[in-house]
């Protein structure tokens, strides 16, 4: 696969060249993807990134630790240092999301359920970054340097090392009316696999644009109903726990996307009914489900807040309300890490 060059620390882009990569995102047919990226980056600061293509890193300070949340099915933030363009780094095999602040990149890695607590490395696919700390050149008291150095250490001896701990997530147990949603027959088994082939393939989507934005405000305004990570038991028998979050809201309710992207799939399922997939750039994606209706197709481009589709409760659901999945690097994580506080 190949991979656009990126830079936190790219040339001085004219108007028009800020404007084709704009473009190039999302998708004008009359503008070559090729062109819009061919801006090679040298030299400056990042502070003129931002300036000179008017597009600020989605990356602020309060996204770095609200979103740094390491357990299982959450996401951990790890420090890649410094490098000129853009580190590829991948966890478990797959492409991770990295971004960056100020001078730094950082890797913001996906965790899903399943991953056992303990200590990780991210892997390096073209060569590590450089280790050196520009923050630490400019201090200019030696005792600040050592500090900082002390604090450092674990990042700077190893880059993209990171620890998982540890998190117990409760259970629920719910009835269903509907028993072949429960056991499904063998013809919803041959459905349920073509549709969940489908669906892995969606979430293992990994485009080279980054997130508008990674701090989300929620799709609907409504009650939160059902967290995320809830190992369930459907008439008592257990199933998989659950990947997203629920909002009890009405029939008819608009689903309003929390970042832009591109829709990658659309379909009506055995288990989530009328589905939207939105690929937000660099494996970063939502799932949205249940809905009564699907108001975007395809292919289509969405922006910050579109409206996707509509709440309802086809698929396997007791009732109407929405049911929200994020993914990155191909691990559902808990969206409510994502939901800027108010
Ligand atoms: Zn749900």
């Amino acid at each position: 696969m190949s991979r656009r060059p990126r830079s936190i620390l790219p040339t001085v882009l004219s108007r028009r060249q800020a404007l084709l990569a704009c473009a190039g995102w999302f998708g004008l047919a009359l503008i070559p993807h090729q062109q819009s990226w061919a801006v090679r980056s040298t030299v400056s600061n990042a502070s003129s990134a931002s300036a000179s293509t008017g597009k600020a890193s989605p990356l602020s300070a309060q996204a770095i630790k609200q979103l740094n949340q390491a357990v299982p099915g959450g996401v951990a933030v790890v420090p890649l240092g410094f490098a000129k363009e853009a580190p590829r780094a991948t966890f478990k095999g797959s492409d991770v999301l990295v971004l960056a602040h100020q001078n730094k990149w950082y890797a913001l890695v996906g965790l899903s359920l399943n991953t056992l607590p303990g200590a990780y490395q991210l892997s390096f696919v073209d060569q590590e970054p450089e280790k050196t700390d520009l923050a630490l050149e400019h201090k200019p008291n030696i005792q600040s340097v050592l500090k900082q150095m002390q604090a450092e250490a674990g990042q700077l001896s190893a880059l993209g090392a990171f620890e998982v701990r540890d998190k117990t997530y409760p259970a629920q147990h719910i009835t269903l009316k509907n028993k072949r949603q429960v056991n499904p027959n063998p013809d919803d088994l041959a459905r349920i696999r073509q549709e969940s082939a489908l669906q892995n393939e969606a979430y293992a989507t990994f485009s080279n644009a980054d997130p508008s934005n990674v701090l989300f405000d929620p799709p609907v305004k409504g009650r939160l109903s059902s967290p995320f990570g809830l190992k369930r038991f459907f008439n008592g028998e257990p199933r998989n726990p659950h990947s997203g979050l629920d909002f009890a809201v009405p029939k008819g309710t608009p689903v309003q996307t929390p970042a832009s992207g591109r829709i990658i799939l659309v379909g009506n399922y055995f288990f989530n009914g009328n589905t939207v997939f939105v690929d937000h750039g660099s494996g970063l994606i939502s799932m949205f489900c249940h809905l009564s209706s699907i108001d975007r197709k395809l292919g289509d481009y969405v922006s910050r807040y579109d409206v996707i589709g509509k709440v309802g409760s086809t698929g396997r659901s007791t009732g109407p309300h929405l049911h929200w999945n994020v993914s990155l690097n191909n691990a559902r994580v808990d969206p409510a890490i994502f939901l800027a506080s108010k």
